[in-house]
Order: C-alpha cells, then structure tokens, then sequence
C-alpha cells in the first residue's frame, strides 16, 4: 500500500501537477470507492476539474452493496453527472467507460471534423483519484496489457506518455493523485475501514467500534451470522466481548485481547466475509 504524507505543500504541488494534466486531455475518469463515494473523493475535485467533461467511476463495486450502488449511480446521474460501477480488477464495466467517452466527446469531435479536420486525433483521458482507489489497476485493465512502472529517474525529466485504449482513445500514464477529507473523523474512519489508509494512522480499535456500530446499524443480521450472535449487545465492549470469545482472541489470563478482536473484523469486513457492504448512502 502507498503512503503519501499530505503536508500543505504536497498538496499544493499534486494540486498544481493536475491541473497541468487537465491542460492535455478531453476528459476526466475520477475514480472512487464504491464503498465510500463521497469520502473517497478529494474535497476540492469540483474546483479543481471545473468544466472538463467528467465520468465518475464507482470502482471496487464488486466489494460495494450493489443496491446502494446502484442508488448511487442515481444520485451522480440527478446531478448531471454520468457514473459507473466498475471492478478494475475483473475489468466489470470497464469496455463501458470508452463506450461512454465516446458518447459524451461526440459532439466536440463532430465540431472538429465540421470545421475541415478529416481525422480528429484520439480523445484523450486522465484518471484522477485518492491513493488506493484503484488508478493503477484500471490504468492496465483499459490499456490490456500490463505496463511497467516507470519510477521517477533523477536527472531525468520525463515526457508525459500516452497509453492507447482501442485506436480512439487515449490515457495519460500517470493518474493524478489528489488527497481525501482528511479534517473530517468520519471520513478518516471509513477510509481506514475500507482499508483505503494504514492501519497505524488511526487507532485500530477506534477503527473497528466505528465499523461494528455501521454494521450493528445497516447490516445486522450478517453481523449476527457472521459470529453466530443470538443478538448484538448495545453496549460495544460487550460486543467485543462475544466477538472476542467466539473467535478466541484472548490475551494471557483469559482476558478478551481487543486489538485482536479489532484486526480480526476489519480483516473479516476488507475480505468480504460479510458479504459486500457500503459505508456510505445517497
Ligand atoms: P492506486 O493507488 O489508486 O493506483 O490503487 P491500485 O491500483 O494500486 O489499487 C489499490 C488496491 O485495490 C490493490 O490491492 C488493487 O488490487 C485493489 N483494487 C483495485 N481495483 C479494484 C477493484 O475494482 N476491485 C477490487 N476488489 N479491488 C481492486
């Protein structure tokens, strides 16, 4: 997993580099979590994107509660933006973002070739996102091939290269990288339960109330199946407890070992044993 220390001056800076980046393309994939749309955006992306035509792509949508989903793509859709569910990893819904593009870059293409250009070079897209969305993995998914990485080589300046998707469509190789809502808890906390930011940024068990109080909320009887509970105790320490003693995640003395409880749920959330959750609704 990457770590990106966000001091004001490096977002300043990736602030700076995506906006150079917009210069070059015809249009924006801001990719997110599926699991968490809203958090997982970068809170200056209106500001930042401004006119640029732009898809949302609800990315890890295998891993996200499709109904939610779903309403979801609604929501963007109310707002005249154009949203997608994706799985980059499986390439689900992916050959529809270039359908999409295609779509949406018509009529500027057909102004190009109205005004005598018979053939309008390729559409040109970047992929914008918080760190662990997904970038990368859609990045190789839409160019079908994987594409080495290429480090940043000291003394070189490296030109911005082009992926080719199909013969109309182009990508910038290097996404832009932007910063989620950090100042927010909550949004911090679902972004630790997600496993989108280490698990040593934010207190674990911390981490893991805020996750069993969702579940206990909006997905209680997998909750109950998943550590075989009668009910869910409202009192959270209680809940580690039962967790606890059902799994066996004691310290010496028989006492219950709650970091242990605590790894062992988000473990259980970030691997889909309680099926596929969304943290966040319309
Ligand atoms: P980046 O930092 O935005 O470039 O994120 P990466 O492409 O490195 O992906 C971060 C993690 O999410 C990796 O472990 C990927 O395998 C995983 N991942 C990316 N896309 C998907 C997806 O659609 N579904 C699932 N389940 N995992 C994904």
């Amino acid at each position: 997993m990457m770590t990106i220390q966000w001091f004001p001056g490096h977002m300043a800076k990736a602030k700076r580099e995506v906006t150079e980046k917009l210069k070059l393309i015809d249009i924006v994939f801001e990719l997110v979590d599926a699991r968490i749309p809203i958090s997982s955006r970068n809170p200056l992306i209106d500001e930042i994107v401004a006119n640029k035509p732009r898809i949302i792509l609800l990315n890890k949508a295998d891993m996200a509660d499709p109904d939610i989903t779903k309403q979801w793509v609604a929501f963007f859709e109310k707002q005249n933006v154009l949203a997608l569910a994706i799985d980059s990893q499986t390439g689900t819904g992916v050959k529809q973002i270039v359908t999409l593009t295609k779509e949406l870059l018509r009529p500027k293409f057909e102004k190009m070739i109205a005004k005598g250009i018979k053939k309008p070079r390729a559409m040109r897209a970047l992929i914008i996102g918080i760190p662990n969305v997904g970038k990368s993995t859609l990045i190789n998914r839409l160019a079908g091939k994987h594409i080495a990485k290429t480090g940043d080589i000291p003394g070189v300046t490296k030109a911005q290269q082009w992926i080719k998707v199909g013969k109309e469509l182009e990508l910038l190789d290097t996404p832009g990288i932007l910063w989620p809502k950090f100042e927010d808890e909550e949004v911090g906390l679902k972004l630790a339960t997600t496993g989108a930011i280490k698990d040593t940024i934010l207190n674990l068990q911390d981490v893991a109330v805020y996750a069993l109080k969702f579940l206990a909320t909006y997905y209680p009887e997998r909750l109950k199946e998943r550590y075989s509970l009668v009910e869910i105790p409202e009192d959270i320490v209680a809940l580690f407890d039962e967790i606890g003693k059902k799994r066996g995640c004691l310290a010496s003395g028989g006492l219950i070992d709650y970091d242990k409880v605590a790894e062992l749920v988000l473990r259980d959330i970030r691997t889909e044993k309680l099926g596929r959750l969304s943290f966040e609704r319309p």
